[in-house]
């Protein structure tokens, strides 16, 4: 019986956990549409565990268990992704309440660092070939595998942990299992399969009780040169049933020679440049470990060690590498040990750290207090063809109360598409224009900068506030003029795209810069410049308001949002009805046509989506310019089309987006140009060409240009018929909601944090150890204690804060600019 199992015996403890686990485990590893069809009867589950619970004393298990049930709980009502995620959850809760380890877990003990840090620190940066074990030729390949320094190979974590602590005899394995095998290699020959196409190389292993095949399908003359009839071998992999009877291991890990190391315990195995061979990079990366580890500072105070339970780096990082015998495997493949733990909590500790004292850094910058004095704002109020939404209202209100202190306001507007963003921003800058001071509206598009600014110039003109636009063509007549105009304060509100922030713009009077944008293009970055169009030496920041049309989920927000403040609109006006999504296979295209042509035929409007412009000899994909062409005059002849992609001149894109919105256009062919901010209400189809080709959250902000009226509105998408497990699930919760968080959700899931947020951008560190999907609830533990810290020493400036405010410096790099702000 494997560790960790509990001893079947009466306790209804014990029964319970056994209860939980089979279902739990196969809806965390089920896919997409299994998990959809798997019923957990959550809620009679947590009520069975709630009446047993009282069996473990108070304390940490107890704890784990109680949340154990509150997921349970939750498990039935939730939809399939998020079921998923919760299952998870509960596993891995019930693996440590079921671990031995986990009954007599001594807490573990943190040895704060002793020696002085300057020297460490600096002994930890220094070239990996000052490493025992690596010389130039072994440095230049973990250089370029992106190992540099000793401390890059003490972050060098395992991926996973092979159990050699017994070596199993080949009679007894079981299908399915991973083991050690010992033995010596008998036979091994190459041969091709599949039409004379492809090469495998075979090989026998034989042990005292008998014979197990061992086959590779890659790298075959590799290992035929690396192997040899009569080598005795311990291999290590999941043995599987061979086509011809028998047992086999497919790719085993192979140790030559290495049956005298059998009963070695627990290796670690690691990602390795190439040219390298398992067995070097553990002993590079464990001799470091040996040799440096205690060099890694642990400088959290006692106030936090001590509640979060945690160990020293130095002792976490020694026992990843070098695992204790007794270490429980199933938890460090898990990366759910004490010490992942502890790492994983120190690093996020750090990125907290440093977001909370930019956050409140720039909240003791001076600035501008823009009180609201009301003679705009009330008359747009008055303008306005409808009535805010609460949650408007509330942001409204946040805005004024920010922008009335004399320190720049950093907030983040995150809202679905739809929400109704925009208004909430002209608000804020109406409120610096009462203010005598200038605002800035920027968007991440010539199209949107022009639609915004076809908004706001309209309000603008009635209500008297000089209003310019300025995008790259736009300018290019009168730039000069319009620089002018811009430096000496005569235009009051610029609406553009980055042409705003490029050479030559100044606005000296900025009160307000407003980011209109999708997190992913590095909003972080436009925001700073911005402030600079004051000038350098005003010596006073503008407020700033980001506003996000990609929603992202709670706790990504709380790490790349972490030195913003933010604000929710979580309703939408009234009266918008779901948009309905439907997906199609190319075949069913007519289908698709039909109910366009429906929606025409009722006086609506819609777009058909293509992921290319016009033909391409790569790709063999539709394209809008050609598809406009064809459909225009056979599908949708004797209607009103036309045609808008990103490479036409900005004077045709205006006309073409004037005819749509006018209605003289019936029907638009076009490409992601119209992915954000689009708006034109009486479109109530759109159909997206494709849809394989293209993101979640690219889908969900193209859905968005529909269903912006209060009658109903579809989204056709049309892939291939056959679907890879990815582009399955993605059109499937674009099937299955319109929720932009959940979709976030399932995107950041399918995509990984680094892709979905393209981290670089934002200038995070890298995460060495922490996964923001799997971590979340260290995360919420280290920013909370990250938090309490900083509202006793705000600055970082007390004497018990010195190391901390050095390991902050040292693992930021200044990326984040601590002393300046952007
Ligand atoms: P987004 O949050 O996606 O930027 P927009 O600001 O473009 O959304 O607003 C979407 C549409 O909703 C626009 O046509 C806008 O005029 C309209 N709208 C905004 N607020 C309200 C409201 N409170 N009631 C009705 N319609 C509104
Ligand atoms: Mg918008």
């Amino acid at each position: 019986m494997q560790r960790g199992q509990p001893q079947p015996d009466s306790d209804p403890l014990a029964q319970f956990l056994d209860a939980v686990r089979r279902p739990l485990e196969f809806l965390a590893g089920a896919r997409a549409e299994a998990a959809a069809r798997t019923h957990v009867p959550g809620r009679e589950l947590a009520a069975r565990g709630r009446a047993v619970r009282t069996r473990l004393p108070a304390g940490r298990r107890r704890e784990q268990f109680e949340a154990l049930c509150a997921r349970l709980e939750q498990i039935e009502e939730a939809d399939p992704a998020r079921r998923r995620v919760l299952a998870t959850e509960c596993r891995d809760l019930l693996a440590d309440l079921a671990s031995p380890n986990s009954a007599v877990d001594p807490e573990p003990t943190y040895r704060a660092t002793g020696h002085e840090l300057t020297t460490a620190l600096s002994t930890l940066a220094r070239p990996v070939q000052y490493a025992k074990e690596v010389g130039p030729r072994r440095a230049e390949q973990l250089r370029k595998f992106g190992i540099e320094t000793v401390e890059d190979l003490l972050y060098h974590l395992p991926f996973r942990y092979e159990d050699r602590r017994r070596v199993r005899q080949i009679a007894e394995l079981q299908i399915g299992e991973e083991a050690s095998i010992a033995g010596e290699l008998v036979q091994l020959s190459d041969r091709t399969v599949g039409r004379g196409r492809r090469r495998i190389l075979e090989g026998v292993l034989r042990d005292a009780t008998g014979l197990l095949g061992l086959t590779w399908y890659n790298q075959v003359v590799y290992f035929r040169s690396r192997h040899r009839v009569g080598q005795r071998l311990l291999v290590y992999g999941r043995v599987e049933r061979s086509p011809g009877g028998g047992k086999r291991i497919t790719h085993p890990e192979i140790d030559v020679g290495g049956d005298e190391s059998a009963g070695q315990g627990i290796l670690p195995v690691y990602e390795k440049p190439t040219s390298m061979t398992v067995g070097t990079i553990r002993k590079i990366v464990q001799q470091a470990a040996r040799d440096s580890a205690d060099l890694v500072p642990s400088v959290l105070p006692e106030s936090i060690t001590g509640s979060a339970r945690l160990m020293d780096a130095g002792a976490a990082l020694r026992a990843l590498h070098l695992p204790d015998p007794d270490a429980d495997v199933d938890r460090l493949n898990r990366f759910g040990s004490p010490a992942h733990r502890a790492l994983v909590f120190d690093e996020l500790f750090f990125l907290q750290l440093g977001m909370g004292l930019r956050r409140r850094q720039v909240a003791d910058e001076s600035g501008f207090a823009l009180p609201r004095r009301g003679g705009l704002t009330d008359r747009l109020a008055a303008l306005l063809p409808f009535a805010l939404t609460g949650a408007q209202r509330r942001v409204v209100e946040q805005l004024y109360a920010d922008l009335a202190r004399p320190h720049p306001m950093h907030r983040l507007l995150q809202g679905d598409v739809g929400s109704g963003k925009t208004v909430v921003g002209l608000f804020a800058a109406l409120v610096a224009i009462e203010n005598d001071c200038q605002a800035a509206f920027m968007a991440p598009t010539e199209l949107l900068a022009e639609q915004h600014y076809a908004t706001i110039s309209s309000f603008a003109e009635q209500l008297g506030v000089r209003a310019a636009l300025l995008t790259g063509e736009a300018a290019r007549g009168g730039r000069k003029r319009l620089h002018g105009a811009l430096e000496s304060g005569e235009i009051q509100l610029a609406v553009g795209t980055h042409a705003l922030i490029q050479e030559g713009v100044r606005m000296p009077a900025l009160g307000l810069g407003i980011v209109d944008e999708q997190h992913r293009f590095g909003v972080l970055q436009r925001a700073a410049m911005l402030r600079r169009l004051r000038g350098e030496d005003s010596g006073r920041s503008p407020h700033i308001l980001l506003m996000s049309a990609t929603p992202i989920p709670r706790t990504l927000a709380m790490t790349i949002y972490g030195d913003l403040d933010v604000s929710i609109l979580d309703e939408l006006p009234p009266g918008r009805q779901p948009v309905r999504t439907m997906v199609f296979s190319e075949a069913e295209r007519g289908r698709v046509y039909q109910l366009v042509r429906q929606e025409l035929d009722r006086g609506r409007q819609g777009y058909v989506v293509y992921p290319l412009i016009e033909a391409s000899e790569k790709e063999d994909l539709r394209d809008a310019t050609s598809m406009a062409r064809e459909l225009g005059q056979t599908v949708f002849a004797g209607y009103r089309v036309g045609l808008l992609h990103g490479k036409m001149k900005s004077n045709e894109k205006d006309a073409i987006m004037q005819r749509f919105r006018s209605g003289d256009l019936q029907l638009l062919f076009s490409t992601t140009v119209i992915e954000v901010g689009v708006d034109v209400p009486n479109a109530s189809v759109m159909v997206v060409e494709h849809a394989d080709r293209f993101g979640l959250s690219q889908l969900h902000q193209l859905r968005g240009r529909v269903g912006r009226g209060s009658d109903h509105a579809l989204c056709l998408l049309v892939a291939p018929y056959h679907r890879g497990e990815d582009v399955y699930r993605r059109l499937k919760a674009m099937r299955d909601t319109t929720d932009g968080f959940k979709i976030a959700e399932v995107d950041l899931e399918l995509r990984g944090p680094g892709e979905f947020l393209g981290t670089r951008q934002h200038g995070l560190p890298d995460f060495r150890v922490s996964n923001l999907i799997r971590d979340t609830r260290t995360l919420a533990e280290a920013r909370d204690a990250a938090e309490r810290w900083l509202a006793l020493d705000p600055t970082l400036g007390a004497p018990e804060s010195a190391s901390l405010r050095a390991i902050l410096t040292h693992r930021w790099k200044g990326r984040l600019g601590l002393a300046e702000i952007g």
